[in-house]
């Protein structure tokens, strides 16, 4: 475990830096603990605020990685972008923030104990991406997420998980109540694939979601409007189906809120940006050999792939302001 200790307080000083460097722009807060280690030990879960407080209430954007304690490349997006916006403190996006236009929450290690443990899943062997308790209409049989045992991965875990809780009372306390119209969420992974792949609901059924139309105009707008050519967009569904999406349950539970109560045009867009690590294989051959290696760019790549994304997310946060009638 010691690596993956050292490899999490790396992440963790990181975060620390970045909480100097946005001064009084960035609340950093502790906001919960993993699931128990065998040893009995509870990893903390930070969070942290970057923008003015009445921001945060009326344009809120979200941004989370390290749901998967291997995909540690999703971490390193998303420190490079905080580090990148607080240092150069010259974007379009840091003046808007410092405006008071937008604020985003940030859940930089949804799952320290994973990262510290090396492994996907959380310290008790749960796959927090099939925890969430949906069924899916038809999921392939064990990595779409079973119940037979903590000892193989994907497993589904028979409780609602520490760490998914924590990911529940964070939508409940900035996404739930927000009330710009659109609600961009980014949860940062990695593995599966040769190219970059943007997913929204749903994970368990092949059916639409009730914003499959704003979510088709969004990937048309990030297309022409800026360019994101490489990102392919569309349900997630569509690459493969699983149980037990936690992005499934929370965007059902806003639909279901929000309808019932009518009481907001707001929409909770929650995308999945999936880095897909194997095109670079050519380039490290070995790395399917490494435990991490498929699930992380070789090195050489490594840097020039976490930059490449910083315009990507600028530009999916910034929807938090936009109107989605200028979508088109
Ligand atoms: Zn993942």
């Amino acid at each position: 475990m010691l690596r993956g200790m050292k490899r999490l307080n790396r992440y963790e000083n990181r975060i620390l830096k970045i909480v100097k460097l946005g001064g009084k722009l960035v609340r950093f807060k502790q906001y919960g603990f993993s699931t128990r280690t065998a040893e009995g030990f509870r990893f903390p879960i930070y969070v942290l605020e970057i923008g003015k407080e009445k921001a945060i209430k009326r344009n809120v954007a979200g941004l989370v990685a390290g749901v998967h304690g291997l995909e540690t490349i999703g971490i390193r997006v998303l420190l490079d972008f905080l580090d990148d916006l607080f240092s150069r403190k010259s974007s379009e996006l840091y003046r808007e923030i410092k405006d008071g236009e937008l604020g985003i929450v940030c859940i930089p290690i949804l799952n320290p104990g994973g990262v510290a443990m090396k492994r996907r899943s959380n310290p008790g062997g749960v796959d927090l991406m099939r925890n969430s308790g949906i069924e899916a209409v038809k999921a392939p049989f064990f990595f779409g997420g079973h119940k037979i045992s903590n000892f193989f991965p994907y497993y589904r875990g028979n409780v609602l998980q520490a760490e998914s809780k924590v990911l529940d009372r964070f939508y409940h306390e900035y996404f739930l109540p927000a009330t710009n119209v659109m609600i961009p969420v980014i949860d940062i992974h990695s593995g599966f694939g040769t190219i970059d792949h943007v997913w929204w609901p749903y994970a368990g059924t092949h059916e639409y979601c009730a914003d499959e139309a704003l979510f088709q105009k969004i990937a048309n707008y990030l297309t022409t409007k800026f360019n994101h050519i490489l990102y392919r967009f569309g349900p997630q569904s569509e690459t493969y189906t699983t149980h037990g999406d936690l992005w499934d349950r929370l965007y059902n539970h806003f639909q279901k809120t929000k309808l019932e109560t009518n009481l907001t045009k707001s929409r909770f867009l929650p995308l999945t940006l999936e880095i897909g690590t194997w095109s670079d294989i050519p380039l490290d051959p070995w790395k399917v050999f490494r435990k991490r290696g498929i699930f992380n760019p070789a090195r050489e790549a490594k840097q020039e792939s976490i930059i490449s994304h910083r315009k990507f997310l600028t530009d999916v946060l910034r929807l938090a302001k936009t109107n989605p009638i200028d979508l088109a």
